[in-house]
């Protein structure tokens, strides 16, 4: 669970403490507006397909499996948090085209891509590891939040990532700076390992605040470890959720001024949204 119940509880004891202490005349203090989990569409991506499985982990697994764990448990604590929009989306068509397609019409307030990392070949090395000769980096390792510049709802995707970026930090996990280094990737926030990748399909297309996550880097043993780990992982999905719910507090205050009720169904058209463009 996160902090979402704790701050319901602070709402209704801090109006409480204002009336027993405010002149008569005063107004009710307002409230403000609570997300509403119930309606926030979130679409999971899981990275890659069964066959064209993505990066390659130390120990010889595909990424896909990380990504498609890592997305059953992530919807699982959105689900028990309240989120009842939130899905999984695998596709078995490697077209990303389709793959933004088909997620932009779910209409979800919120698109997640969740992926593993590598590096560039050049920096891999082959040497024995526990026992088999095996492909793998030891130079490399953390997570990276992408967001594209070319996608409709920039400004909530730039807030997204900076949201999801603070959680992780805040759980002690830190950002690889490798594809700024490798692949030129312009930075959007160093502090939190946000970097534009303006060209991604998924991101690009999808017509929804649309964030990618390299949640470690799996060609290296030591990150590769803490993926398989249940506990990282706990931490990992905590942090994911409860950046999610900051975002859907912010997307309901926006839509619902009032703060009398609180109802988002699809994303608002990106003039309403935010975006830039
Ligand atoms: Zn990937």
């Amino acid at each position: 669970m996160v902090e979402r119940r704790d701050r319901r509880i602070a709402w209704l004891v801090a109006p409480l403490i204002s009336f027993a202490f405010a002149p008569v005349a005063a107004a009710a203090p307002s409230q403000p507006a609570v997300c509403d989990a119930a309606a926030f569409g979130v679409a999971i991506d899981v990275g890659h397909t069964g066959t064209h499985y993505g990066a390659l982990s130390a120990h010889g697994k595909g990424e896909f499996e990380f990504n498609r764990r890592l997305a059953q448990e992530l919807v699982r604590k959105l689900r028990d948090n309240s989120f009842d929009r939130a899905e999984m989306v695998i596709q078995t068509d490697a077209d990303l085209q389709k793959r933004a397609r088909a997620l932009s019409s779910r209409r979800p307030n919120l698109m997640l891509s969740l992926h593993h990392d590598s590096v560039q070949d050049k920096y891999l090395k082959t040497a024995e590891l526990d026992g088999q000769i095996r492909t793998f980096t030891e130079g490399f390792h953390g997570y990276s939040i992408f967001v594209s510049r070319d996608n409709a709802y920039l400004d909530d995707s730039e807030k997204f990532a900076k949201l999801l970026g603070a959680e992780l930090l805040a759980q002690h996990m830190s950002p690889t700076f490798h594809h700024v280094d490798q692949e030129n990737r312009p930075i959007y926030d160093a502090t939190g390992g946000v970097f534009f990748y303006d060209g991604l399909v998924v991101l690009r297309q999808t017509t929804a605040p649309a964030v990618l996550l390299e949640s470690a880097v799996i060609s290296n043993p030591e990150d590769e470890k803490k993926a398989e780990d249940p506990l990282f992982r706990d931490r990992l999905t905590g942090a994911i959720t409860a950046a999610i719910l900051k975002f859907c507090d912010i997307v309901t205050a926006r839509s619902e001024p009032q703060a009398t009720t609180g109802t988002v169904t699809k994303p608002a058209a990106p003039e309403e949204q935010g975006a830039r463009k």
